[in-house]
């Protein structure tokens, strides 16, 4: 296999530097040739400094100075929202890791697609917004998306023994030619090989997503209320972002993901399922039609799963520690607490309605976290402001781009003025 070339979007993030240490790992398998922020630009150039990538975006231009400053080599520098969806293009890149949190990585992710380029997903707010798209867009041109997340990651390694002839053919195409073809020209007429890429799913029963739980798996309802951003920022499991900390506090992290695995895999909403597994060991499972079930384990470091998604369809060894499960202990599962968590319901119900509900339960969801961030809502009011925007949309069933954006829009002034109602 070749080096993958790989352009990180939100490289100053969690899972930015979690993608550096795989590229430092895996030197051979993987160069950086793009890393882009929105507005860290000391922290981009100290990134930039350390793989002298060729080509960088600060979305932030009025930054632009610091990042010049800070620079020790003179890479090709893009700004603005403009610049994430050129660099997003770069003709050296063979897979763009979209890891912008919110709604961000749209623009670039779908610029991608167009360009040809593979893509690693890890912002699953642009896969619930507007799955359908992306996944149509990515068939029509021949690329692939792969799941960065580690659940979806999960389950794809779960539904790969399944890949079809096709499918199988297309990978490895893909793979050899990934050095070959370079600057190949957008829109590529995909061949039957290349648009095969649903993965097979006519014998799942269930995709059953594993959820920590979060730091509040155990505190009773009536204690909610007076929760601080502090406690719900204590992730017991996983180091992440602030957003995403949050969203498994809630367990509106599941809720996207649930909707996520609707798009990626192409099964209905009735077949996606949550468990609690505080342990997070067990990155989520595929139940087949005759009862069995796989599932994929390993420790909860993100860097298995971007890994994978980059060197995909290879298995490359790497310098992560091994599961010793001597030492793993019990590995628990139970149901979710539906009524007192009720980012689950929410989720499903604007996963099964579809068209523009779960881009407005996810717009919804980011001003709730921002304002309970701020302190100008409790916790329950996360879930309080979500339902309410949900309640009050007016769903528009096959939405274009446009109106995706629109209702997000919509969504996120519904939700800023409730709050607003909530203080007074
Ligand atoms: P962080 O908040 O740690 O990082 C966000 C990154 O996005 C930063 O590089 C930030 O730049 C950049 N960014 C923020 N807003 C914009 C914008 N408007 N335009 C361009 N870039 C922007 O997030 P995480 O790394 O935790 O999460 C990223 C995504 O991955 C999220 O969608 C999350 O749900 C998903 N994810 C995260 C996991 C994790 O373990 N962290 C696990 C699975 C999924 P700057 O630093 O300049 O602000």
């Amino acid at each position: 296999m070749k080096r993958k070339r790989v352009v990180v979007l939100g490289a100053t993030g969690s899972i930015g530097e979690s993608t550096l240490k795989v590229a430092h790992d895996i030197p051979e398998r993987m160069e950086i040739v793009g890393l882009t922020a929105n507005s860290n630009a000391q922290k981009l150039a100290v990134a930039a400094n350390r793989v002298r990538p060729q080509s960088l975006c600060l979305v932030d231009e009025s930054k632009i100075d610091v990042l010049r400053g800070a620079l020790e080599y003179e890479p090709q520098i893009f700004t603005g929202e403009e610049g994430l969806r050129e660099i997003a293009c770069l003709t050296n890149a063979d897979i763009v890791l979209v890891a912008i949190v919110g709604t961000g990585g749209l623009r670039p992710a779908l610029a991608a697609i167009e360009a040809g380029k593979d893509l690693a997903v890890a912002s699953k707010e642009i896969l619930v917004m507007a799955g359908e798209i992306i996944m149509r867009e990515a068939r029509d041109n021949g690329v692939h998306v792969l799941p960065v997340d580690s659940e979806h990651n999960a389950i794809f390694q779960c539904l790969e023994g399944k890949r079809s002839t096709l499918n199988a053919q297309r990978s490895t195409s893909n793979a050899e030619s990934s050095t070959l073809d370079v600057g190949r020209s957008p829109r590529r007429s995909p061949s039957t090989a290349e648009a095969g890429w649903t993965l097979d799913v006519s014998d799942v029963r269930r995709i059953i997503l594993t959820a920590s739980g979060g730091p509040f798996r155990e505190t009773p309802a009536k204690e909610f209320a007076n929760l601080t951003p502090e406690q719900a920022l204590k992730h017991p499991t996983w180091t992440m972002g602030r957003k995403i900390t949050i969203d498994s506090a809630t367990l509106f992290n599941k809720g996207l993901e649930m909707i996520e695995a609707h798009w990626l895999f192409g099964v209905e909403m009735t077949r996606v399922e949550v468990v609690i597994h505080p342990q997070s060991i067990v990155h989520s499972m595929v139940e087949f039609s005759d009862g069995s079930v796989l599932a994929q384990l390993s420790h909860s470091d993100m860097c298995f799963p971007i890994q994978y998604a980059v060197t995909w369809p290879e298995r490359v060894p790497n310098s992560l520690p091994p599961l010793d499960f001597g030492k793993l202990g019990q590995l628990e599962f139970a149901t979710p607490r539906y009524d007192d968590f009720p980012a689950l319901n929410l989720a499903r119900r604007a996963g099964e309605s579809g068209g523009t509900l779960p881009a407005v339960l996810n717009a919804a969801n980011e001003v709730a976290v921002v304002a309970f961030l701020d302190r100008q809502v409790n916790f329950p009011g996360i879930w309080e402001i979500v339902e309410e925007v949900i309640n009050r949309h007016t769903r528009v069933a096959h939405p274009d781009l446009d109106a995706i954006l629109q209702a997000d829009q919509w969504a996120r002034a519904e939700a800023t003025g409730f709050v607003k109602s909530l203080k007074r």
